[in-house]
């Protein structure tokens, strides 16, 4: 399977914990020879890495004098959003959700959740459950892909990204409900235990995809390799890759 990537929908830089500035990004991005560049750092309530709300001007300045300097690449604004809540809350306040050109939603450990109950049943109850034998794994999985599936209904979301890393979820219920919600699943390339099994899961329910760096230094943008091995190895064909120069959709 041959595949272009043409775009990194999924980039980090100081704003959250990345190494680099927006600009380092495009310029690496530019140099890939890509078309599309996202800027996505880590949302909000992400405990001492989070964009900060005072921010926000600032960057979307940033990206408009970029995307005046360089005219051969796209420069989108966005933010890899945490859940955080079981009601699909993500982190980003409600008036602020139109700020944003492309709104990413993951699970991250390390957040401040919507409320004690949320902070016990999404975060606490899945670090203990991973260390205790008598868990209901099957219930607990259950309820994390219905928190994200809440979040798909509830918000303008693009990609999820890394599906299954960091929380257990039912990756073929996931995957049927972001094709009806037009949500792409992101095989990502810098998270180690992202499976070929979990593609192929995916694939079957009709899924679309988007390959990823998830970088966070300006070396990595672009940087798919891995992300390419899994989609390879799973048998995805080209036109279901949402920055593959094939997409059809
Ligand atoms: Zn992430
Ligand atoms: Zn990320």
């Amino acid at each position: 399977m041959e595949y272009r990537l043409t775009a990194d929908y999924h980039t980090h830089t100081r704003y959250s914990h990345g190494k680099g500035t927006i600009e380092q990004n495009v310029i690496a991005a530019r140099k890939r020879g890509l078309k599309r560049i996202a800027i996505t750092d880590h949302g909000f309530n992400h405990i001492g890495i989070g964009m900060r709300l005072k921010d926000i001007d600032r960057m979307r300045r940033e990206i408009d004098g970029l995307r005046k300097k360089y005219d051969d690449i796209e420069i989108l604004f966005g933010i890899e959003a945490n859940l955080i809540s079981m009601e699909g809350d993500i982190d980003i306040p409600q008036e602020y959700i139109g700020v944003f050109d492309i709104i990413l939603m993951g699970f991250h450990k390390a957040v401040m959740p919507f409320s004690f109950k949320d902070g016990w049943r999404l975060l606490l109850k899945n670090a203990l459950c991973s260390a205790v034998p008598l868990c209901d794994r099957d219930r607990l999985r259950y309820d994390n892909t219905m928190a994200m599936i809440r979040a798909m209904e509830r918000y303008p979301i693009h990609t999820i990204t890394h599906p299954g890393a960091k929380i257990d979820i039912d990756t073929r219920l996931l995957a049927k409900h972001a094709v009806k919600y037009k949500v792409f699943l992101e095989i990502n390339s810098s998270h180690g235990f992202m499976t070929e099994e979990y593609v192929r899961i995916a694939m079957e329910e009709g899924a679309l995809f988007v390959i990823n760096s998830d970088a966070h230094t300006p070396e990595n943008v672009g940087n798919m390799a891995r992300g390419l091995m899994i989609a390879q190895r799973a048998g995805v064909p080209p036109d279901r890759i949402l920055n593959s120069q094939d997409f059809l959709y």
